[in-house]
């Protein structure tokens, strides 16, 4: 994903100036509520995060993508799902086609209602942000930038396979979403269009005819020790209302340090197409860091996204707080 860079900036002001307020969120559960959703097991997100970064870097036409996206659809089938693969040719910013696949999973297909979740799966092919230049052409692993999401998405499958919520539910782990222009590039075009080239795919090509679902969930970079989650723009601006639920719920369930009652910046990732072509209202959780000039977390784009930086309690606060959500749509 990347930052809208003035909006984000000028986000990030904010950001900055409303932190010192934040003294106030609460990390203990309200004492009154009683959740109804099944444990979200952080152990086996952190697993499954581990069991991505151990192919390696996962870009399209490699080898290591090939050998992930097979793990993936054989885990979903694992767990249960109803799986379809998308696969399709997309073309990069530079002209590179790239073979691709966003692999589907869904329970519950004879259910009208359903909320849609969604994660990208491949990882970025240049290391653009790293402080060591040498290392801007080296693809990246990806740990908390492309496999903490999935880690958490297949952790929500397979609890879901064992009790069903009252909603249908489709997974969606999209392809090819940090293929973006890198920043080191000069003469090149940095537009928008050349990020979320899987789901931009997909949201112009559902997997079924009319696609629909009551709303969305994008989990992005969702493992970073000690995370802070802000309300996401475009989030904001398609889907008040679940960015509110959101929120809600995992301010109740005592994860309030994680998910900060304030604005963040705008971020182009997938759930910008899932809005805006297929008009499913969507909601991305993502970390900011407020620390770091690009408002992301130090080791973004870089080498350093490994392991060492992805934690199970923060796996387990965005787990469990959407397993609330979703255990309590009907
Ligand atoms: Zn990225």
């Amino acid at each position: 994903m990347t930052v809208k860079n003035i909006i984000a900036i000028c986000s990030m002001l904010t950001l900055i100036a409303c932190a010192c307020n934040n003294k106030t969120s609460t990390s203990k559960p309200i004492e009154a509520y009683q959740k109804i959703s099944p444990d979200f097991n952080g152990d086996s997100a952190y697993a499954y995060v581990d069991k991505q970064v151990a192919f390696g870097p996962r870009v399209p036409n490699t080898q290591q993508h090939v050998a992930c996206g097979d793990y993936l659809v054989s885990e979903l089938k694992r767990f249960g799902a109803d799986v379809q693969e998308q696969k399709m040719v997309v073309t990069a910013y530079d002209g590179t086609k790239l073979n691709a696949r966003n692999i589907i999973g869904s329970y519950g297909l004879d259910k009208a209602i359903r909320v849609l979740l969604f994660a990208h799966w491949d990882t970025r092919p240049y290391s653009d942000r790293d402080a060591d230049k040498a290392n801007y052409n080296k693809p990246l692993l990806g740990a908390n930038d492309g496999g903490s999401g999935v880690g958490v998405l297949l952790e929500v499958a397979r609890i879901v396979q064992s009790k069903a919520p009252e909603v249908g539910i489709d997974i969606i782990f999209f392809d090819a979403e940090d293929y973006g222009t890198p920043v080191f590039k000069t003469k090149a075009d940095f537009s928008d269009k050349w990020w979320c080239l899987g789901s931009q795919y997909w949201a112009n090509n559902p997997h079924v005819k009319d696609y629909k679902a009551k709303y969305g969930i994008l989990l992005d970079m969702v493992g970073g020790i000690d995370a802070k989650f802000y309300k996401e723009a475009y989030s904001k601006e398609y889907a008040a209302n679940v960015v509110e639920k959101v929120w809600s719920t995992a301010g109740k369930m005592g994860y309030g340090k994680y998910f900060i009652g304030k604005d963040g910046g705008m971020i182009t990732d997938d759930h910008v197409p899932v809005n805006q072509i297929r008009r499913i209202p969507s909601i991305d959780i993502i970390q900011y860091d407020l620390e770091s000039d690009h408002g992301f977390a130090s080791y973004w784009h870089t080498q350093q996204d490994d392991m060492r930086n992805v934690s199970k309690e923060t796996l387990t606060a965005v787990g469990q707080t959407v397993l609330e959500v979703i255990y309590n749509e009907k």
